[in-house]
């Protein structure tokens, strides 16, 4: 780290700022417009990382070792309810001019220019979109490539988010590969002789193309590498997301930020829906947010894992202290 951007850092800290995934909602209201780019200080590593972000602020950031409804979560059937996407009211505004792409350190942020989620009748603004690398979520046990939150509000200052992975695109698929298809070309490679021998996939299983809505964003991200930095997308249309998501269904339950404050009661709206990068996107995606993805939580209603670690080390230290001390290797 160099010292402009451990300067930038301890400002940041000196003014007690947070980027979140509650960033752009009344619990993180965001800078006003002018203010440079606020770095978070929390981090994914060391003693910035979420194994420690309860003592980072004591006691604001409470929850995230003690609350027992925390986010992500590995989403097994048992977990979730499913909410189909049509029984779901679903706009995002196009933003035909583009929008900030920020880095805020923590992640890389769009800022949305309008857009509502109705559910049962209660109505979430939309505040922003930012993705995380590798998923937040597992998928029944697997982790995805990445995992995009966009984060709504509602007036009563609830919060819903709705999660979707993203895969890695066939190359051959992605929108912007004018590569000429690979069909009988033949390679000799091992692995290729494996796939030819592999019976042909089921209809379902169609190539996965990449999403245009995220290549467009993701054709920017290497100018923002340094954290504090924006730019102005390309004109990004919404409505292929949008309609996706609305033709799926989503995985519910009531979970948590899963960034400081670890804040509970947020409505958890994760896709059945799948997006997709191109390899070569998600490179350029990976090398500018590294990695920030918390790790997985207990099942919602169970002890928080922080606390039952800390019972287990704490029983661990009592016994040692306890045992006869071990006889000197000869
Ligand atoms: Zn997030």
């Amino acid at each position: 780290m160099g010292f402009t951007l451990r300067t930038l850092l301890l400002t940041a800290s000196a003014t007690r700022v947070f980027a979140s995934c509650a960033h752009g909602t009344f619990l993180q209201p965001r800078a006003e417009e002018g203010g440079a780019v606020k770095v978070a200080t929390f981090g994914y590593t060391g003693t910035i990382g979420p194994l420690n972000w309860a003592a980072l602020e004591a006691p604001a950031n409470s929850a995230c070792a003690t609350g027992t409804r925390q986010s992500p979560i590995d989403m097994v059937d048992s977990v979730f309810t499913i909410l189909n996407g049509a029984d779901v009211q679903l706009t995002v505004n196009d933003m035909p001019d583009g929008a900030d792409f920020e880095n805020l350190g923590t992640t890389v942020e769009v800022i949305t220019q309008g857009g509502t989620l109705t559910v049962a009748d209660k109505t979430f603004e939309l505040q922003q979109f930012h993705f995380h690398l590798p998923s937040e979520h597992l998928d029944n046990g697997t982790s995805q490539a990445m995992e995009m939150h966009m984060v709504f509000q509602s007036a009563a200052q609830e919060i819903a988010v709705i999660g979707v992975y993203i895969g890695i695109a066939d190359a051959a698929a992605a929108p912007a590969a004018a590569a000429p298809a690979a069909a009988g070309k033949r390679s000799t490679s091992r692995i290729a002789r494996r796939q030819e021998a592999t019976p042909p996939p089921p209809p379902a299983a169609v190539a996965t193309r990449a999403t245009t809505l995220l290549e467009t964003i993701f054709s920017t991200v290497d100018q923002i590498s340094v954290p504090g930095t924006k730019v102005k997308t390309p004109p990004l249309v919404m409505s292929e997301v949008v309609d996706l998501l609305k033709a799926n269904a989503f995985q519910i339950y009531s979970g948590s930020l899963t960034t400081p404050p670890c804040s509970e009661g947020v409505n958890w709206h994760v896709s059945t829906a799948r997006l997709a990068v191109a390899p070569a996107t998600f490179v350029k995606a990976r090398d500018v947010i590294g990695f920030n993805s918390r790790f997985p939580q207990n099942t919602p209603g169970q002890p928080n894992i922080l606390m039952l670690s800390a019972l287990g080390s704490a029983a661990a230290a009592v016994m040692a202290a306890a045992a006869p001390a071990a006889a000197p290797a000869a």
